[in-house]
């Protein structure tokens, strides 16, 4: 799977995710996380990316031509890849922005089935609507909260989608079990040794007896989103 970030700090998604799990995929080239920088495509003297708002009002906002421009070019280098000769694609373009749609497991999934998902961070006052308009299929928020930019919202989208690549978990690693899978949080988990800080390992974890072993983590998952997220709870209940 091919993600392309289009930012003005291409530096800080290589930082993110040059390591540990996501890195190591991008090393192994099952994941390719590409940052192009929308400065690049800003064709002024002083490469300016940003102006003032129409109408007035605080900040600055990312301008549509060098955002556009930026874009073209991903799509052109896809078209290119795939053979396509006239040069047109439509990949999925998300906008990371706190007006989105909540980001959530069930999306992630969604996206982990692109050839080539599009990631737009916006930054200063945001982006000039026309431009979100005429390229953007998503709009996606990591939360209810503002960010100076879009670069760590993009990154959570690529680690969470990344995840869901076939290849990039190890088995031992798998999805299958964790926490929204399957509309429930994780169970609690404990590794050696048995007991620390006189806190004992639920003794039925140490019973070797499988069936019984499950049944207490679906208990423990049961309770455990009641009390944390009744909303997540409710979900599941109505849907049994
Ligand atoms: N003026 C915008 C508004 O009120 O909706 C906020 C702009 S924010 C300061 C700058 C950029 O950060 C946004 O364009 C977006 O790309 C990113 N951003 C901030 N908060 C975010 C969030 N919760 N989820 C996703 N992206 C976010």
């Amino acid at each position: 799977m091919n993600f392309h970030i289009m930012t003005l700090f291409p530096d800080m998604i290589k930082a993110g995710l040059s390591d540990s799990i996501i890195g190591r995929a991008c090393d192994q080239g099952i994941i390719l996380v590409e940052a192009s920088n929308i400065r690049d495509f800003a064709f002024n003297k002083h490469s300016k990316v940003d102006d003032y708002t129409y109408g007035g009002g605080a900040g600055m906002l990312m301008q549509a031509e060098p955002v556009y421009l930026c874009y073209k070019n991903i799509t052109e280098n896809i078209a290119k890849r795939r053979g396509v000769p006239d040069g047109k694609v439509s990949p999925r373009v998300v906008y990371m922005t706190p007006q989105g749609r909540l980001f959530d497991q069930k999306m992630a999934a969604e996206f982990s089935e692109c050839e080539d998902l599009i990631i737009l961070c916006g930054h200063y006052e945001g982006i000039d609507e026309r431009v979100i308009d005429e390229i953007v299929t998503d709009q996606v928020s990591v939360g209810d909260y503002v960010l100076t930019g879009g670069e760590i919202p993009a990154m959570i989208v690529v680690d969470a989608v990344s995840r869901l690549v076939p290849g990039v978990l190890s088995n031992s690693d798998s999805p299958e079990y964790e926490s929204f899978t399957d509309g429930l949080l994780e169970y609690p988990q404990y590794t050696r040794p048995e007991v620390w800080h006189d806190r004992t390992v639920p003794a039925i974890l140490l019973s070797g007896d499988h069936a019984k072993v499950d049944k207490w983590r679906h208990e423990m998952s049961l309770e455990r989103t009641k009390q944390r997220r009744p909303d997540l709870y409710e979900r599941y209940i109505s849907r049994k």
